[in-house]
């Protein structure tokens, strides 16, 4: 008999996980709460108009995009160019100093900051991040940089690379490994949105025979007593599902709900500990741009974002646009939605003034979850984050942009996805959940 495996959750974590457990002979079968699958990777097409949950770039040089090739999920699109990006300071425009040309010309800073920020840009790919992990990106900056213009351009682009707007405590070798990957290689955005991600994923999984089940709530893990080895969920309707394995790929918090008693074991710390990093987004969909050699803005004495997704990735049909604006919000936000969706609407009315006019379709979104955890300085930077195993809980794993020592966001759930799969294949069969079944 087939050794069986569940996995809680379809986003990018789950599907992965699931596709290289499939491939090794095992009989896999997810479940994914939404009628939908792909969790925040989901995008929403009308009309030709394709929206991500809020600006959606992948790394190139990022575990995510080499293991989605790994597993021959296709998908195409096309990197933003630097030329005629923005910088916003002071609610003014100024070029973005991102290499030597927009640095001299910038009116953002003075020449002192200018030199400094000069001998930063050629200084930070090579940093050894290793040996930052452990300090405050607040402690780094104030360490590395005599000008206060040029730690808050740092603090942009480390911004702008994590989602993170808490310096105090994220740490500086986790932003800035993330910052040096886009260095490296430019981003993408991807033609047709993340979802062509979720669908390759979900093709190849059921090729893979992995049974998908959405709409379907996983209500609790079952464990054998008094071994504490996992032997199946319980569903929302009360059905049990046999496993020797169970990977869930949901947040700290829900996976530890998942489990009588779980605020007693490893996952209560790990959702106690968690620090959400949040995000406000507008998307926002254009009949044309007002100004369209301008696609990128990014704030600097704000934590704003914009940038023309449309002018890289095919998401609208020709001459429309899509555009996507955000706030990378505090770790203890308090600020209220409209005044955040004014800010945003400010930006867009320096960057693309007239856009009001032109507008086919928008989305406010206040108070989004980019990732279930920051990387803290506190604990290390990437190598100090949970999982994939559960410590005292034999058969259960973990998968998300939270678990695992490798990357941030996407590359940390697609990276652990695989690492569970990894795990759970390499454990001796647990014969009792064998025999349950
Ligand atoms: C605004 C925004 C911008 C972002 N930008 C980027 C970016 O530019 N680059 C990047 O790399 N990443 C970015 N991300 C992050 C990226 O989207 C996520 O890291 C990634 O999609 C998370 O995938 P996941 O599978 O770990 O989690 P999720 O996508 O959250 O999937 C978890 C799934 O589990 C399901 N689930 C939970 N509990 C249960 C249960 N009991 N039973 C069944 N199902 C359950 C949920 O419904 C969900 O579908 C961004 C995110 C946001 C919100």
């Amino acid at each position: 008999m087939k050794e069986k495996v569940v996995i809680v959750g379809g986003g990018l974590a789950g599907l992965t996980a699931a596709n290289f457990l499939a491939r090794t002979g095992r009989e896999v079968t997810l479940f994914e709460k939404s009628h939908g699958l792909g969790g925040r990777a989901a995008t929403t097409s009308k009309n030709g108009i394709h929206f991500n949950l809020g600006p959606h770039a992948l790394y190139r040089a990022g575990q995510a995009y080499r293991i989605l090739r790994e597993l021959g999920v296709e998908f195409s699109g096309a990197s933003p160019k630097a030329d005629g990006s923005l910088a916003i300071a002071g609610g003014r425009k100024h070029a973005l100093p991102s290499g030597a040309l927009s640095l001299l010309t910038t009116s953002l800073f003075g020449l002192s900051a200018k030199l400094e920020a000069g001998r930063l840009l050629a200084a930070l790919p090579k940093v050894d991040a290793q040996t930052i992990q452990h300090l405050t990106v607040r402690e780094w900056l104030d360490r590395e940089f005599r000008q206060r213009d040029v730690r808050q351009l740092v603090q942009a682009f480390f911004r702008l690379g994590s989602y993170v707007n808490d310096p105090e405590r994220q740490s500086a070798g986790a932003a800035l490994t993330q910052f040096q990957m886009a260095l490296k290689e430019a981003v993408v955005y991807l033609d047709g949105g993340w979802r062509t991600l979720v669908e390759g994923l979900r093709a190849k999984a059921e090729a893979a025979g992995v049974k998908i089940c959405s709409s379907v709530r996983v209500a609790k893990i079952e464990r054998d007593q008094p071994t504490n080895r996992v032997i199946g969920v319980r569903l929302a309707d009360g059905t049990m599902q046999a496993a020797s394995s169970v990977i869930v790929a949901a947040s700290p918090k829900e996976t530890c709900e998942l489990v009588e008693g779980g605020e007693k074991t490893a996952l209560g710390e790990w959702a106690r500990k968690a620090i959400p990093v949040k995000a406000a987004t507008l998307d926002i969909a254009l009949e044309r741009l007002p100004q369209p050699q301008t696609n990128f803005a990014l704030g600097i004495d704000r934590p704003l974002y914009l940038s023309v997704h449309s002018a890289a990735a095919k998401l609208a049909p020709a001459g429309n646009a899509v555009i996507h604006v955000a706030m990378y919000l505090e770790s203890e936000n308090e600020a209220e939605p409209m005044a955040i969706q004014h800010e945003l609407e400010k930006l867009l009315d320096l960057v693309q003034p007239g856009w009001q006019a032109l507008v086919i379709d928008r989305r406010f979104l206040p108070n989004l979850t980019v990732s279930h955890a920051l990387t803290t300085a506190e604990q290390g930077g990437n190598t100090g984050r949970p999982g994939p195993e559960v410590p005292g809980i034999e058969g259960l794993y973990v998968a998300g942009d939270w678990v695992g020592a490798e990357g941030l966001l996407v590359d940390a759930s697609v990276a652990s996805g695989k690492r569970a799969a990894q795990l759970v294949a390499t454990q001796p069969i647990n014969q009792f959940a064998v025999a349950a079944a």
